[in-house]
C-alpha cells in the first residue's frame, strides 16, 4: 500500500475539512443576527417616538384651540359685565366668579401646552440618540460583513487550491489501498498514524519491537495492535 501518499492524502482532507467547517461557521455567522435584531429594537423605538411626538402636537394643537375659545368666553363674559343686564350686585359677583374660573382654566391650560413642549423636546433627543445608534450598528454591520466576506474569500481561495491536490492523490493511488483508507474513515478521522521513535502518532502507545521492524523495512503494512490504525513509517 501507498502509505505515503494516504498519509498526504489523510493531511490534505484534514486541511480540507478545517476549511469547509470554518466556510460553514462563517457563513452562518455573517447573517449577523444579534446586530439586526438590535437595528430592528432600536428602528420600532425611533418609529414609536415619531408616533408620541405626531400625538404631542395633535394635544398641543387642541389646547391651544382651548385657549382661544377660553378667551372668547372671556371677551363675551367682559362684555356682559360691563353692559346693562348686570344691574345687581349679585350678578356682577356670578360673572366675575365666572371670569375668575376662565381666568384660571386659561392658567392651567397654558401649563398643559409648557408640560407637552418639555415632553416633546424629551422625546427629540431621544430620536436623536437612537438615530445615532442605529447610524452605529449599521457602520457596524458593514464593516463586519466586510471582515466575513473577506475572510470567506480567503477559505474558497484555499479549498480551491486543496481541491485538486486530493484529486490528484485519489487518481494516482492504487484502488486497493484508497478502499482500505475509505474504510478506515468510517471508524477514525485519521486511519494512517505515523511512527516517531516507535510510538504510534494515533494513540501514543510504543509499537512492539518486531512490528516496527517490520514496518521500518517496508516489507509489510501493519495496524497498530493498540488502536487499529495504518503505522507509517516515514523514512529519513
Ligand atoms: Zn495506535
Amino acid at each position: 500500500m501507498d502509505l505515503k501518499m494516504l498519509y498526504e492524502l489523510q493531511g490534505l482532507q484534514k486541511e480540507m475539512d478545517a476549511v469547509l467547517n470554518r466556510l460553514r461557521e462563517l457563513n452562518e455567522a455573517k447573517d449577523l443576527g444579534k446586530l439586526k435584531e438590535e437595528y430592528k429594537r432600536l428602528k420600532d423605538e425611533y418609529l414609536k417616538g415619531e408616533d408620541q411626538l405626531k400625538k404631542n402636537a395633535y394635544r398641543q394643537e387642541a389646547k391651544s384651540n382651548e385657549i382661544k375659545n377660553l378667551e372668547y368666553n372671556k371677551k363675551a363674559s367682559e362684555e356682559i359685565k360691563f353692559s346693562k343686564e348686570t344691574d345687581t350686585v349679585k350678578k356682577l359677583e356670578n360673572i366675575e366668579k365666572q371670569l375668575d374660573k376662565i381666568e384660571e382654566k386659561k392658567q392651567a391650560t397654558e401649563n398643559d401646552i409648557i408640560g407637552l413642549m418639555n415632553e416633546a423636546d424629551n422625546i427629540n433627543k431621544e430620536l436623536i440618540e437612537t438615530q445615532k445608534r442605529l447610524a452605529f450598528i449599521k457602520k457596524k454591520y458593514l464593516i463586519s460583513k466586510d471582515a466575513y466576506d473577506k475572510a470567506i474569500e480567503e477559505l474558497k481561495a484555499q479549498k480551491e487550491e486543496l481541491s485538486p491536490r486530493i484529486d490528484s492523490i485519489k487518481n494516482e493511488i492504487d484502488k486497493e489501498s484508497y478502499e482500505v483508507f475509505n474504510r478506515l474513515t468510517k471508524t477514525y478521522a485519521d486511519p494512517i498514524a505515523l511512527v516517531e521513535r516507535r510510538i504510534c502518532c494515533g494513540c501514543r502507545m510504543e509499537v512492539p519491537a518486531m512490528d516496527y521492524e517490520a514496518i521500518k523495512s517496508g516489507d509489510q503494512d501493519l495496524k497498530c495492535q493498540n488502536c487499529g490504525r495504518l503505522l507509517y513509517y516515514r523514512k529519513p
